[in-house]
């Protein structure tokens, strides 16, 4: 291919690597925060039913009015408040920076994060600010308040809990951001079901708020379906930049569904919490290894005596696919990344680190 033709790609673009997705064939996936359970065999039966009577020769619902519907009474948002869905809480990300990308806007979030905060920024034209968390992983106070005020973030995300590192931030710091920030601020929810904490219902006190859940890692990653929720005079700018059928039949159709039978989600995610606790305790009393506390599905820890990179490669000779964060300095130097799993995977997954170390 000719540079000639490529010269029409922006340049900011070519110089971005795509996002890689590890294969993961035949291994034991504990790399990408997926729940490890299938849907029990009746509900499974329910779903071929109503899959098969959606009518895929119509264009889905654009407003998604029923699954809406489902959503507010099952997640509590408040009455007041709008809501709209992404393909994915990614898709929300994209269409919240689009609408806030004036020249010189920027989009902050904190490091180490979500890499896809600043995978978009670079997308839309955002300029990017990743605010350092401390060595522990917490909102340096101080730190954050002076970025906020000397960079004027046409918005913030802030995932709570964090990913990679786990943990819940403090809420009183949260508080101390919504109030100072110019512009608005999302609190991206994903991993809510192993949280169990929330600002759903402090949307009422704060204007600038949104609220962002997602179905993936309750057990639906593969349907793509997220959600914002907030102010509706905001929550109506945003919608303007959606696609109109984002929400395809089979999703609205699925996700129907399942939702009405969420007690199947909460039992596993409670089943995860109990798993993670496990995991945890395990890996504690393993020597070599620093454990980072988890109130996600997943556990960050840094291998202490030997690289991190010999430990992954080790366990995935094991059969099991984790995750290498692959930080050359900084607080996430020498870490690994495990998502919890069904109880068989985790007893593989322990197995296979003990051996390494
Ligand atoms: C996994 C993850 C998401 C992505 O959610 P999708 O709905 O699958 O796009 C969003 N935010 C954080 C912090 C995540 O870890």
């Amino acid at each position: 291919m000719s540079d000639e033709l490529l010269r029409w790609i922006r340049p900011e673009i070519k110089k971005l690597a795509a996002y890689h997705v590890a294969n993961a064939e035949g291994m034991i996936k504990l790399d990408a925060m997926e729940n490890p359970y299938a849907l029990p065999e009746a509900l499974q039966q329910s779903l071929v039913k109503r899959l098969s009577q959606a009518s895929l020769n119509r264009y889905p619902d654009p407003s998604a009015a029923a699954l809406i519907a489902v959503l507010r009474q099952q997640m509590g948002i408040p009455v007041d408040k709008a809501v709209m869905l992404g393909n994915g809480s990614d898709e929300l990300i994209q269409m919240l920076a689009m609408a806030v990308a004036n020249p010189g806007a920027c989009l902050m979030s904190f490091e180490p994060g979500f890499v896809m905060y600043r995978m978009i920024a670079e997308f839309v034209g955002l300029n990017y600010i990743g605010v350092p968390l401390t060595v522990d992983f917490t909102l340096d106070r101080a730190g954050v308040c002076q970025q906020i005020q000397q960079h004027q973030p046409a918005i913030i995300f802030i995932a709570y809990p964090n990913n990679p590192s786990a943990n819940l931030f403090d809420e009183s710091v949260i508080e101390e951001i919504i109030r100072l920030a110019p512009g608005f601020v999302v609190l991206d929810e994903a991993y809510y079901p192993f949280a169990q904490a929330s600002f759903m219902n402090r949307l009422i006190e704060f204007d600038n708020l949104l609220v962002m859940r997602t179905v993936s890692k309750m057990g639906l990653a593969g349907l793509r379906l997220g959600l914002l929720c907030g102010a509706p005079a905001i929550i109506n700018e945003i919608n303007k930049i959606r696609l109109p059928y984002n929400i395809n039949v089979l999703t609205q159709t699925a996700a129907l569904l399942v939702l009405e039978n969420s007690q199947v989600l909460d039992q596993q995610a409670e089943k995860i919490r109990k798993q993670r606790a496990r995991v945890y305790m395990a890996m504690q009393a393993m020597d070599g290894l620093d454990v980072f506390p988890s109130q996600a599905n997943f556990i960050l820890f840094r291998v202490c005596n030997k690289p991190a990179v010999k430990i992954f490669d080790s366990i995935k000779k094991a059969g099991v696919l984790i995750k290498h964060m692959q930080a050359e300095s900084g607080s996430l130097k020498n870490c690994l990344r495990v998502t919890i799993g069904s109880e068989d995977e985790n007893t593989a997954f322990l197995q296979a680190l003990k051996t390494a170390i």
